[in-house]
């Protein structure tokens, strides 16, 4: 299937799951394309015909899929080429290369750190950029258009980036299961006191990077549990949630094992200690 076939709003086309659960139903008309278009539909004259560069809430999006290269059909039935640097394109798609051509520009904001470290898995960092900047399509947004949504893990009405992390009984929960012994028994439901200790805390040098693991790897299934809850395609429990977690944190430092870097030999079991 070539990506250009794939649905604009509901195929994981851009490796950062489905645009719909990110931007809501509201993104279709922010960006100006409809909800049933496909990835071609929102090309035109090898350009991407999508708005929305003004618009504050959808500007991040609206860069990310900038940075792709346009997919077209003459690539052949199943070959794309993605934008890897400037004038580099190759048949892969490399959601980390993608990414460093947009991340550049933010290393000078005071939470940046906790978005952008080196062992970031991109696909979680790019929705805990859009919680940080509070844009992702939580209750408080969607009322506006007339959309009602409460808290789909314990009901309470007021659905807002602050109530999901960490402030609902159900992720905070999960939240200090995962982080509670890392961070010497600080963890809190409060949002700016969570992103202020994650971002700058008295941690050694492996728990600062494990914090942020812990942390990103967090805020991307808990926002992944509360889609597929509102969507009626799974509901874990707490036990349940901390497991699928703690596995993907495992598989997090597995996978950098590979890389140079020989101070994240230790990460792992550090990680069997406090969790
Ligand atoms: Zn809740």
């Amino acid at each position: 299937m070539t990506v250009t076939l794939l649905f604009f709003w509901v195929d994981d086309w851009l490796q950062v799951g489905k645009l719909l659960d990110i931007t809501g139903a509201v993104g279709t008309y922010y960006l100006g394309v409809s909800r049933n278009a496909r990835v071609s539909d929102a090309v035109t004259q090898a350009h991407w015909s999508i708005r929305g560069h003004r618009n504050r809430h959808f500007h991040d999006l609206y860069a990310r899929i900038r940075n792709e290269r346009i997919p077209h059909d003459e690539y052949g039935s199943d070959l794309v080429l993605w934008k890897h640097s400037e004038d580099n394109y190759k048949p892969h798609f490399s959601s980390s290369r993608t990414y460093d051509q947009i991340r550049i520009r933010r290393s000078k904001v005071g939470w940046s750190k906790s978005v952008w470290f080196s062992q970031e898995v991109p696909r979680y960092s790019f929705i805990v950029l859009l919680a940080v900047k509070n844009i992702l399509s939580t209750g408080d947004h969607m009322r506006a258009w007339g959309i009602q949504q409460s808290c789909v893990m314990c009901g309470e009405p007021d659905e807002t980036r602050d109530h999901i992390f960490f402030a609902c009984p159900y992720t905070f929960t999960v939240w200090d299961r995962l982080a509670g012994r890392l961070s010497g028994g600080r963890s809190d439901p409060n949002w700016d006191t969570t992103l202020q200790f994650i971002t700058n805390n008295d941690l050694g040098s492996i728990d600062k990077i494990l914090i942020k693991m812990v942390f990103q790897t967090c805020i991307y299934y808990m926002w992944k549990d509360r889609n597929e809850r509102r969507h009626q395609r799974g509901f874990r429990t707490v036990d349940q949630a901390v497991r699928v977690i703690d596995k993907a944190i495992r598989n997090g430092i597995s996978s950098l094992r590979y890389k140079a870097d020989h101070k994240l030999a230790g990460l792992m079991q550090r990680w069997f200690e406090v969790f």
